[in-house]
């Protein structure tokens, strides 16, 4: 058997887990335990899975400091935002065993005006969940939650970088949930993908190139798939809005958990004096806290690893060798840990990746706009629609330029960073693919284009 290793961010030098890199035969063994287990979850009252996940969430809360203590050191989270991660999985928990006892289906008229003509959900059977490192708590309960209660069983490949908190999960919900209910199959892209080819729906987290695979491969099955993946979120700035509070909501949403969050602001579009909105933005970035993660201080710490590192000193060099200037950072960190200091760049040469691409690390561009229409049209004019922020006083504004976002969440003076679990989530364009996640969808979810 082969084994991968997990290593702190912040000290590569502490092996924090070492786990099988399962092979097919594990993944199949998995996939036919939760396919027998799932038969008899499926047939339990609603009622009683809506304890069983009630459990999960009291066990979980119980656990709640020790796990995101192990989330602080497996993927280097500021442990403010460890805590609020593993809060909020708490309550994904229960929100979602209370949902278990929705209408399940609809009456129609039947044509001979006698018979019971109804609808009525039922489960997909085995979801295979792939998930990201980045948010190694909330993402596989926002999808095993909703599968659980509605009576899938669930198949877990967390991320190779962050195994350690998935194995924890699994041992605090091993007296709540019936056995083989919830396994997990670790390892990388070869263990996720041989997940797909056996399990009956497939819901991932991830990059929008991984993401792309997997939902080809779930269509070539035949089966159902939820991908979502990607940002390269715009922050745009009018010149009405409070520029202060706008250059601190988006340093924290650019830089927070050094901008590994796929919601976090690429691109800042700013209307009128831009070089003096970067320099309020400069200011703001300069006085988050810098380093260690376990400090309740830090705001930004170490990227999860060296590659993501390099990416973003990469990614800044390479931009200012085309003229971009850089007003902060653009350099690793001296010392142990894959610590990168936040950067901000300008003049950024149209085409350049840092205005299309997603880094995925403590780095944004400003970018000066004519008007708030082309600030729009800017914001829009990349592969990826997640999310995108727009920040003026004037509700004229607010309330015609936010629907012409072409994004899956528009916000009005608040960070692109952040979501409500209790409301559907998810983007547009090549940021997602398939049903909305965590809240109730109540409309139809397809991404309606601007005029
Ligand atoms: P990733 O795409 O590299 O990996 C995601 C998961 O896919 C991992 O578990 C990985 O092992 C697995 N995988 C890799 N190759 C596979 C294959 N061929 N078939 C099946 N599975 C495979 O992403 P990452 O580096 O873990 O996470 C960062 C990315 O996730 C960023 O792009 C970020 O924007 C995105 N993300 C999106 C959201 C969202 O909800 N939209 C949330 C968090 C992160």
């Amino acid at each position: 058997m082969d084994y991968i290793e997990s290593r702190s961010p912040q000290a590569p030098d502490d092996l924090v887990a070492e786990v099988p890199d399962s092979g097919a035969a594990e993944v199949t063994a998995a996939v036919e335990r939760a396919r027998v287990a799932g038969a008899d979850w499926a047939r339990r009252p609603a009622a009683e899975r809506a304890a069983a996940l009630a459990a999960c969430a009291d066990a979980l809360a119980g656990d709640a400091g020790e796990v995101s203590a192990l989330v602080v050191r497996e993927v280097g989270k500021p442990v403010g935002e460890a805590a609020g991660e593993v809060a909020r999985a708490v309550a994904i928990l229960r929100y979602f065993a209370q949902a278990t006892l929705l209408p399940e289906g609809d009456v129609y008229p039947a044509a001979d005006g006698a018979s019971l003509l109804h609808t009525r959900r039922r489960p997909h059977g085995v979801a295979g969940l792939i998930t990201p490192w980045n948010f190694p708590v909330a993402i596989p309960l926002w999808k095993a939650a909703p599968a659980l209660a509605f009576g899938n069983s669930v198949v877990l490949k967390p991320a190779e970088q962050s195994p350690a908190v998935a194995v924890r999960l699994a041992e605090i919900f091993a007296d709540a949930l019936p056995d083989g209910v919830f396994t997990l199959v670790t390892g990388g892209g070869a263990v996720g993908a041989a997940l797909v080819e056996r399990v009956d729906a497939v819901s991932f987290t991830g990059s929008v190139g991984v993401g792309s695979l997997v939902r080809r491969a779930a269509a070539e099955r035949g089966i159902p798939a939820q991908c979502e993946m990607g940002g390269q979120n715009p922050s745009v700035v009018l010149p009405d809005a409070d520029l202060d509070a706008a250059a601190r909501a988006i340093a924290m949403a650019a830089m927070g958990y050094a901008g590994q969050k796929c919601t976090a602001t690429s691109r800042v579009i700013v209307v009128g004096d831009a070089d003096g909105f970067a320099e309020r933005l400069v200011a703001a970035v300069e006085a988050l806290g810098v380093g260690d993660p376990t400090d309740p201080g830090t705001a930004v710490g170490p990227v999860i690893e060296a590659a993501a590192r390099d990416a973003v000193v990469t990614a800044a060099d390479r931009a200012a060798g085309r003229g971009a200037k850089v007003l902060t950072g653009g350099r690793a960190l001296d010392r142990a840990g894959w610590f990168v200091a936040p950067t901000v760049v300008t003049a950024v040469p149209e085409g350049d990746e840092l205005l299309t691409e997603e880094v995925f690390g403590p780095i944004c561009a400003v970018v000066p706009a004519a008007s708030p229409e082309a600030a729009v049209e800017a914001a829009n004019a990349v592969r990826y629609g997640l999310v995108a922020a727009l920040f003026t006083r004037d509700l004229g504004h607010a309330l015609t330029l936010a629907p012409r976002l072409d994004v899956g969440m528009a916000k009005v003076n608040a960070p692109t960073a952040g979501v409500d679990f209790h409301a559907p989530f998810g983007g547009a364009k090549e940021s997602s693919y398939g049903p909305r996640e965590q809240g109730r969808r109540r409309v139809t979810s397809t991404p309606v284009r601007p005029p």
